[in-house]
């Protein structure tokens, strides 16, 4: 990071500039989108527990003047935030007891999943790691000997999953030698990213990217973030062309968020706009219970209708699945 920094700003690669221009205040916000600001001491209050942070490329897809616009409610603080809801947990996954070494979640059958860096290009609303110390999650040289170490050890692991925060705001040359490092343990055949980056900002699928990850014997699999089909613009049709191009299989998570996407026609436009670039629906996610995040829930009848309304829709292959993550269940469990 040290060593980017150094650079001048024309050699940087055009998606470090970009992660360095995030907006972060809320009155810059309301102004850029020509709202009115809500509640500014509350608001402010929300983000001193967890920042504002919007990269431009996703803000330009927000409409002006929309309250309720279904992206900027993913991202603007909101003064609910603030209302203590009972059974709503700061750790809702319990996620400490499965790390058998440091920044590795060791929780299902034939994979591991690595948080490799604690940082995001955005700050989504809902998140249930908005209560973590996320600068301490950051993977040293010598964490990751011991994570390689682990993976070699243990020949039920077929797949490595590299997660965050996000794994892509780290540089293509730490994630070239991280997947070489991956693929040369002889049992591993797929690496797994889980990645908001090519979604928030397209740039980020740049020829340093796209060539170690056609470069690897591994079968890479890349799992977005979209949670509605207006995210998705050309430039991130662009970004999602070169990666299929690049050999890479798409697939998309999503979490079920009142007043995003709690809507049958709303996912079933996202599922086909999705497989329109390349990418399959995956997970569709309801809400871990996470303190702050209270106003997106919905009830579990609401959720059966929508999950019942969108298979009478849409072909099977376009219905993600429908999961809940129970903190000690052996795999996501369906609904
Ligand atoms: C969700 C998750 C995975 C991946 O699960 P899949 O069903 O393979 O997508 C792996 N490890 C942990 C700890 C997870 O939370
Ligand atoms: S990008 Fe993913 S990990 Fe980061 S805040 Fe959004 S949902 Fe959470």
């Amino acid at each position: 990071m040290s060593q980017n920094v150094l650079l001048k700003a024309s050699e940087r690669p055009a998606w470090r500039v970009e992660l360095a221009n995030l907006v972060s205040d809320p009155d810059e916000l309301c102004r850029i989108l020509a709202l009115r600001p809500d509640d500014a001491d509350r608001v402010r209050r929300a983000c001193a527990g967890f920042r504002l942070r919007v990269p431009l490329p996703y803000l330009s897809r927000i409409r002006k003047r929309t309250p309720n616009d279904p992206l900027l409610l993913q991202v603007m603080p909101q003064a609910r935030e603030l209302v203590e809801t009972p059974g709503y947990s700061t750790d809702p996954l319990d996620e400490s007891q499965f790390t058998p070494v440091t920044g590795l979640l060791h929780k299902y059958h034939g994979r591991v999943l690595v948080v490799l860096n604690g940082y995001c290009a955005i700050h989504c609303r809902y998140c249930f790691r908005r209560h973590f110390p996320y600068q301490a999650h950051q993977i040293n040289a010598e964490q990751w000997r011991d994570i390689i170490a682990y993976i070699r050890q243990d020949p039920s692991i077929e797949e490595v999953i590299l997660s965050g925060g996000d794994p892509l705001t780290s540089p293509d040359k730490v994630l070239s030698k991280y997947c070489a490092d991956v693929a040369d343990i002889p049992h591993v055949q797929r690496l797994r990213l889980h990645t908001r980056l090519p979604v928030v900002i397209p740039t980020r699928i740049d020829r340093d990217c796209l060539r170690w990850m056609s470069d690897t014997r591994l079968q890479v699999v890349m799992v977005l973030h979209i949670n509605h089909a207006q995210e998705i613009d050309d430039d991130v049709a662009e970004a999602l062309r070169k990666l299929s191009h690049a050999g890479v299989c798409l697939l998309n998570q999503s979490v079920l968020l009142r007043g995003v996407n709690d809507d049958v026609e709303v996912l079933a436009e996202l599922s086909r706009a999705l497989f329109a670039n390349g990418t399959l629906p995956y997970y569709l996610h309801t809400l871990d219970a996470v303190q702050g995040a209270a106003h997106f829930d919905l009830d579990a009848a609401r959720v059966h209708a929508l999950q019942t309304a969108l298979r009478g829709r849409l072909p099977g292959y376009l219905v993600p699945k429908f999961v809940v993550e129970e903190p000690h269940a052996d795999a996501k469990t369906p609904l």
